[in-house]
């Protein structure tokens, strides 16, 4: 008889008195009874030589089965390779985010565009003329080609309200010059320079709008200030008042600093039950030099705290999604391996307030991967270097992943965040790891709880 092992993306996760044997290609699981577990890891080490019980042969046969148990002489490395031509892909960008100015009216503790830029910098709002050309550049790269989701144009900043005019502008000249033209428009605000006139002008042209906002006011107030120090809670809030009144629905966008990451339970009922929101997002404070550096301690709190309110969400709440875990969960269930976290990893270009072209907003201080213009008629993301390269960037392209439980829900997390703190993108970002890993095991927890009775369970 051939002899076994376990193979190198198989994980044995024990809770109390199960176990869950997980593949972590395949998504597979088996739960089955902690009093077999011994039998079963004897019987590998053994190489099946010896004599165990039913039961616990039974466990043996179905995780040969799930390939969680495979033969020695089964190829792992070239099992990997034969998947990996399905998950690198050529950039296919349809998400453009602009960058209407570099300027913000608020100077929240933890910004890291603002922890990016250099002193000599000249900050700018974006030109009519250059919008004009992003518009064009955007629906030249992406026009003809099919997309999972529909191509979308974020309007970012600094405070892109400042220049609301260019941004407007960039509305209707995108109606006028590109009726036809399918697309979804996001606005990224910190929502304290909204008006009744700026409201109707994003319900007339169907933009969708996302609020920054940290939480009920000794939450929000900690980080997020004007210049002179003062909090903007009451404007952030009246901006979700002045978009309601205008017929838009805003979600949120959460930050868990370390200030606030021990009071989630409060933020997300607050969020909730105070202000009616339904589709939100938690982050975490960016890795920036001299401002934030990596803390271990932080990580595993933020990876807590997001749990903890998907928790309360499924438990209370079931009408709200949660973008960060509600897009695992969705993969997981449908056993969708995420490729990439990060759109600028293929799937979308930044543009800056003067017309360059690069992939992360993230670098938008120092400009790097900024190589590129919106008047360059030749710019192709398809035949440029640094655009390639980030597309190829996934877990799977990593072999330092290979030995991680959460390589398919995974995603890589923010290869800026890598390339800040090792010189390089094809580092793991390790504050996001801890993340990753905790939401995957608590999938397959979850999982067991909610549908214990559909499961596949040997008692
Ligand atoms: S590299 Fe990081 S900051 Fe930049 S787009 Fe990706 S996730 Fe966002
Ligand atoms: S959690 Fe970290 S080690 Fe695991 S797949 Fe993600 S990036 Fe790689």
């Amino acid at each position: 008889m051939e002899k076994i092992k376990q193979s190198k993306f198989g994980y044995f996760f024990i809770k109390e008195d199960v176990v869950c044997a997980y593949h972590s290609i395949k998504m597979s699981t088996l739960y089955f009874d902690k009093k077999y577990y011994e039998e079963v890891k004897r019987f590998i080490c053994a190489n099946g030589t010896i004599q165990i019980s039913e039961k616990a042969l039974k466990v043996i046969n179905r995780l040969k089965e799930l390939q969680i148990i495979v033969d020695f002489s089964f190829d792992e490395k070239a099992y990997i390779d034969s998947i990996l031509p399905l998950l690198i892909k050529d950039p296919h960008v349809r998400v453009m985010v602009l960058h209407m100015t570099d300027i913000c009216n608020l100077r929240c503790k933890y910004c890291f565009i603002e922890g990016n830029i250099k002193s000599d910098y000249c900050r700018k709002n974006m030109t009519e003329e250059v919008i004009e050309k992003s518009i064009d550049k955007f629906v030249q790269i992406t026009k003809d080609k099919k997309f999972r989701k529909r191509p979308a144009i974020v309007f970012y900043g600094g405070e892109p309200l400042v220049n609301w005019s260019v941004m407007l502008h960039g509305l209707e000249y995108l109606q006028e010059k590109y009726p036809q033209f399918s697309v979804d428009k996001v606005l990224i605000t910190n929502a304290t320079l909204l008006n009744d006139q700026i409201a109707k002008e994003l319900k007339k042209h169907d933009v969708g709008v996302s609020i920054s906002i940290d939480g009920p006011e000794k939450c929000h107030d900690v980080n997020r200030v004007y210049c002179d120090g003062t909090g903007t809670f009451k404007d952030a809030v009246k901006g979700f008042d002045i978009l309601r009144k205008a017929g838009i629905e805003p979600s949120a966008s959460c930050v868990m600093s370390k200030e606030t990451v021990d009071k989630a339970e409060e933020v997300i009922r607050w969020l909730v039950d105070e202000m009616h929101i339904t589709a939100l997002g938690f982050n975490h404070v960016s890795i920036v030099p001299s401002l934030n550096y990596y803390d271990e301690k932080y990580e595993n709190d933020f990876a807590d705290s997001v749990l903890k309110v998907q928790d309360i969400i499924q438990k209370d709440y079931p009408n709200v999604y949660e973008r960060r875990m509600n897009h695992k969960i969705n993969c997981f269930i449908d056993k969708q391996i995420i490729r990439a976290d990060c759109t600028g990893c293929g799937e979308q270009f930044s543009v800056s307030t003067t017309g360059e072209i690069g992939i992360c907003q993230g670098y938008m201080g120092s400009r790097k991967t900024f190589n590129n213009s919106v008047f360059d008629e030749d710019f192709d993301p398809n035949k440029d270097e640094v655009f390639i390269e980030w597309s190829r960037r996934s877990p799977f392209t990593m072999p330092e992943c290979y030995n991680c439980p959460a390589l398919s829900t995974c995603g890589g997390g923010c290869p800026r965040n890598a390339d800040v703190l090792t010189g390089t993108i094809w580092n793991r970002d390790l504050p996001f790891c801890h993340f990753a890993k905790k939401a995957q095991e608590w999938l397959i927890w979850k999982q067991f709880s909610l549908n214990r009775k559909n499961l596949e369970y040997i008692g």
